[in-house]
């Protein structure tokens, strides 16, 4: 099942369109594409046998699926791969950031370059369905609603000047956290754990791996997170990136005004920015 925010309201996805689920429901919910997460089992059993008409859309339309959760999660080096090429070890325990709402975006359009070093990371996105607090990972799934795909996109230069690294503001300018297309459902993947993602500049493929080699797979991170603090209804973790990064090539790569950056998660679609160069008098 594809759920996601078209225009600003809460849509099933099918083969053939959308269905606005306000009016589909007849008002039992809401436009609001946040609110479902605080209602996800409701939800879902409704959305099993929801009817209504279906309207033709563009990707331009599609917002982010989850626009305002109340907390953000970021790992970073969860992938043997990407950590060995940042130099890095692979990590004992998860190490977490967070990206804040304001750079949230959807899965098409244009991003402002806030500088000449910015990066691109394809991530998996896990979207939480249900209040989990100290949740071992073997229950962890279920309080999983479903999974997306995002960017976080990475000012390096903020990250990593100065003697301490800025993972959550390098990472946030606005547009940086763009989602999408669809929250797609876990019961829909074949195996969750498993899904090749991807990334590619101008069409080059910069990033290409397996969500199998994270060090903590999603239920691992559920269960780590939720040892510290609950997780709420509608809240979402951004799962790591793999390897291609731009920042350790060399010559080092970063995008560029008029890069079209698309990243694609198996079972879930793919997303499309171009970038456009600093309109502002930042320096
Ligand atoms: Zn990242």
């Amino acid at each position: 099942m594809r759920i996601g925010n078209l225009s600003g309201r809460v849509a099933l996805f099918t083969d053939q369109g959308a269905i606005d689920v306000e009016r589909a429901s007849n008002g039992l919910f809401g436009f609001d594409p946040q609110a479902i997460y605080a209602r996800w089992r409701e939800f879902i059993e409704w959305a099993k046998t929801a009817e209504g008409e279906t309207q033709p859309y563009s990707p331009e339309q599609l917002g982010p699926p989850v626009p305002r959760p109340s907390q953000v999660f970021a790992i970073g080096a969860n992938y043997r791969n990407h950590a060995a090429e940042g130099g890095l070890a692979v990590p004992e325990h998860p190490m977490v950031f967070a990206k804040y709402v304001s750079s949230f975006t959807g899965p098409t359009g244009e991003i402002e370059l806030p500088s000449e070093t910015v990066d691109w990371e394809v991530e998996l996105v896990a979207v939480v369905g249900e209040r989990a607090y100290q949740v071992p990972a073997e229950r962890a799934w279920q309080y999983i609603a479903g999974l997306t795909v995002g960017q976080d996109l990475s000012e390096r230069t903020v990250q990593l000047r100065g003697d301490y690294p800025q993972m959550s503001l390098g990472k946030s300018f606005p547009g940086f956290s763009p989602t999408g297309p669809f929250i797609v459902t876990v019961g829909s993947f074949e195996d969750p754990g498993g899904l090749e993602i991807s990334c590619s500049v101008n069409g080059d493929t910069v990033q290409k791996a397996t969500t199998s080699d994270m060090v903590f797979s999603i239920p691992a991170l559920v269960a780590r997170l939720s040892e510290i603090l609950p997780l709420q209804p509608g809240d979402i973790i951004f799962t790591g990136t793999p390897e291609g990064v731009g920042m350790v090539r060399t010559p080092p790569r970063f995008l560029r005004p008029g890069d079209e950056l698309v990243s694609r998660v198996e079972g879930i679609g793919e997303m499309r920015h171009t970038f456009t160069a600093s309109t502002s008098a930042r320096s």
